[in-house]
């Protein structure tokens, strides 16, 4: 990257419209990034690597960090879990990027300064929140935080991911797994569907009598059709999703009755997988981040907040128009954030923002489809510009073939993150 004109500088500055202003020729320009997920490892590492000027800091609880992304593989026996698992040595020892494994319990825009949960601060020239999800607790009946414990969610890896593939483990033959989908929007749209197929292809192996029971949220949801030929060719009879239309979807649970309610009916679960409807992290809730929808308002050129200016938000618990809540789209803004702050704090050059997204999604192990979807911004907003989907009818080494790219993808991304 080379640096920049004064005056582009101040057109990127003003573009920006950022409230903070480096201290040149003293300190190193502070960037503080919250959430050592996809979209704040990125922020990170892309920044500490573009700018070398720049003194980043990660604020990460967790010393090993497990993806969502590949995580049905392993509830389907298909992946080990430390395959998922990765932790932020080269992000410090490569870039050069300071990790503290704590977590933010507050931040002070106006004296910008972060707390941490031990009472330490941490100030700050720029900041960058990428918290992930929160659950809405209180939507279904019944499942509360301590509820996750008998009927997990899954829905951030980790514990609860071990959980649930212990669950499944214990079951018998002949068991039902309910899956309770959420409304949108939500953390990864094929997700609850490709973990169907997942589970279904771990029955079909070990447990052929058992039934998978997905209660939805929705009436519709994405990649349906392609789904829906991927069940009836490798699982006939054994998933049945019932829409909203019919139930309205999981309104209330009973953990010592196990089972699973709906406006008009109960159903009996050998384990159940509640995937209750979801809102931005806690920590954008408690800044003021996030607006009554529950995620964050961005500029779609920058990810800096339109509630909180000198505040970046990325991933998951951005707005980011028709982007999914997925791992791409959030390494992808990730970078356009990156690139946004580098040139208002170095003067360096601001690239337009690439967005994308590429999904792989299982329908069996060795079965996958893809999404490619490229965005433009339209007034002000995010649209998608271009999309390709795998086709129903395909043929089967064209799905193995996506089964391989997969696999590549995985290793090329986390390096891409992690690495
Ligand atoms: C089953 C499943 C399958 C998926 N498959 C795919 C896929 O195939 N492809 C794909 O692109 N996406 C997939 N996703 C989606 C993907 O995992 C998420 O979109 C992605 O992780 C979002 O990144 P993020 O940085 O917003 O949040 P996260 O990756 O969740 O990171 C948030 C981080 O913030 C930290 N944090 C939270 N609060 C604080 C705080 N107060 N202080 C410090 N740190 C904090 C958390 O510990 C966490 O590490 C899948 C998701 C699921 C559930």
């Amino acid at each position: 990257m080379r640096n920049g004109t004064r005056r582009e500088f101040v057109t990127a500055a003003v573009g920006l419209t950022l409230a903070s202003r480096p201290v040149w020729g003293q300190t190193k320009p502070r960037v503080l990034v919250i959430g050592g997920g996809v979209g704040g490892a990125t922020v990170a590492k892309y920044l500490a690597a573009s700018a070398k000027t720049l003194e980043v800091t990660l604020i990460e609880p967790k010393t090993r960090y497990t993806t969502c992304f590949f995580s049905n593989l392993y509830l389907s026996g298909l992946r080990s879990f430390e395959s998922l698992t990765h932790g932020y040595q080269a992000l410090s020892e490569r870039y050069g990027i300071k990790v503290i494994h704590e977590s933010a319990a507050m931040i002070d825009p106006v004296s910008k300064i972060v707390r941490l949960e031990s009472g330490t601060t941490v100030s700050y020239d720029r900041l960058v929140v990428s918290p992930g999800i929160a659950f809405k607790f209180g939507a279904i009946d019944g499942y509360d935080e301590a509820a996750t414990q008998t009927m997990p969610h899954a829905w951030n890896a980790g514990p609860q991911t071990k959980l649930l593939r212990a669950q499944l483990e214990a079951m018998e033959d002949g068991g039902v797994f309910v899956i309770a989908a959420p409304q949108n929007p939500f953390r990864c749209p094929p997700g609850p569907y490709e973990r169907a197929s997942l589970v279904a292809s771990y029955f079909k192996n070990h447990k052929p009598r058992s039934k998978i029971l997905m209660l939805d949220a929705k009436d519709t949801f994405f990649e349906q059709d392609l789904f829906e030929e991927g069940w009836n060719r490798h699982y006939p009879g054994m998933i049945e999703w019932l829409p909203a239309e019919f139930t309205g979807g999981v309104t209330a649970v009973d953990l010592k009755g196990k089972s699973v309610k709906t406006a008009s009916e109960t159903f009996t679960a050998n384990v159940a997988n509640i995937i209750p409807p979801q809102i931005a992290g806690e920590l954008a809730q408690q800044s003021g981040l996030a607006d009554q929808s529950g995620w964050c308002p961005v500029d779609p050129m920058t990810f800096e907040s339109k509630l909180q200016p000198g505040i970046h938000v990325v991933g998951d618990a951005a707005s980011a128009g028709d982007m999914p809540k997925s791992a791409f789209c959030a390494n992808s803004q990730a970078k356009a954030c990156a690139f946004a702050i580098a040139a208002a704090l170095t003067g360096s050059e601001r690239p337009a923002p690439h967005l994308f997204n590429t999904c792989f999604t299982y329908l069996a192990a060795d079965d996958a489809v893809s999404d490619a979807i490229s965005f433009k911004l339209i007034d002000g907003t995010i649209k998608i510009s271009n999309i390709f989907i795998s086709k129903v009818g395909e043929n089967p080494e064209t799905r193995r073939r996506a089964v391989r790219e997969a696999d590549d993808w995985y290793d090329a991304f986390t390096h891409d993150v992690f690495g």
